[in-house]
């Protein structure tokens, strides 16, 4: 457990969160929507730093990066928790449930990289993904802060539901990320995933002027965001920030609580 960045008191033992637009107003003991911050005594800590439920080496083209260094690999790994809770969501026993975790310091996650570097050049650096690396941002900002010093590469793959000024703290040491543009419309970011869309959308404006490579990955859900109208408003907002941002469409599949059957392959072409 570490003290959390971005929060103030707000009188009465009370905390207010400013990591993501989600603001959270926590009373002494309880958590905020993301699970992983919490009111201790008057203070706001966050609870999953150093706290690993998941590592691989991945291709970088599986983020999805695909005009990122390909061909190489990123040491990916993910901790605990979520700020949205998307009733579709595909990494839910770790996003929406309390799974086992390891302790891997900022610096064993740099050696471990740098490990892997050394068995395999296409190794280039490390990747903060499998939940949502925004509510650890406290750990990725030193590890990324440690890979940087190495001639490593960090990237994040987000949902993008971050406040401005974390946002652009970190961007100086991000060199690409995957913002998943779950739909384009506010109303289905506020019934299926309880967020709101618009701060995704500056997420991949802000990061993409400051420079980071972006690529932006839209899951397409049947029936809920696949009509022609939601994908030409989507593609439209995108070229308008820059049409030379590469946009995934991928393919859903039933998990947590959606049942309804995949994506049609017919929709994909
Ligand atoms: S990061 Fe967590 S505690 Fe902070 S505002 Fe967002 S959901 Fe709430």
């Amino acid at each position: 457990m570490k003290e959390a960045r971005f929060w103030e008191r707000a009188g009465d033992g009370r905390v207010r969160c400013f990591l993501c637009p989600h603001h959270c107003y926590l009373r002494p003991g309880q958590r905020g929507i993301c699970q992983v911050r919490k009111n201790v005594d008057g203070t706001l800590y966050t609870l999953n730093y150093g706290r690993v439920s998941s590592y691989a080496l991945d291709p970088t083209e599986k983020k999805p990066l695909y005009h990122f260094f390909p061909g190489s690999y990123l040491f990916s790994l993910g901790t605990l928790g979520c700020n949205l809770s998307c009733g579709f969501c595909q990494n839910w026993t770790i996003s929406q449930e309390e799974a086992p975790t390891l302790e891997i310091s900022p610096r064993r996650a740099v050696d471990l990289t740098l490990s892997a570097r050394a068995r395999d050049a296409r190794v280039v650096g490390l990747a903060y993904t499998y939940n949502e690396p925004g509510i650890w941002f406290e750990y990725v900002a030193e590890t990324a802060g440690l890979a940087k010093g190495e001639g490593l590469v960090n990237c994040l793959v987000t949902n993008g539901f971050l406040e401005e000024a974390p946002l652009r703290e970190l961007l100086p040491l991000v060199d690409a990320m995957n913002v998943d543009v779950k739909a384009f419309s506010p109303g289905f970011y506020r019934k299926v995933c309880k967020g709101d869309r618009d701060p995704v959308l500056r997420t991949v404006e802000v990061s993409h002027r400051a420079g980071c490579h972006v690529e932006v990955t839209n899951l397409l859900i049947p029936g809920y965001n696949d009509s022609e109208d939601d994908i030409a408003q989507l593609v439209d907002w995108l070229a308008g920030v820059s049409p030379d941002i590469p946009l995934h469409f991928s393919r859903y599949f039933p998990n947590y609580r959606f049942t309804e059957p995949p994506t049609p392959l017919t929709t994909l072409d």
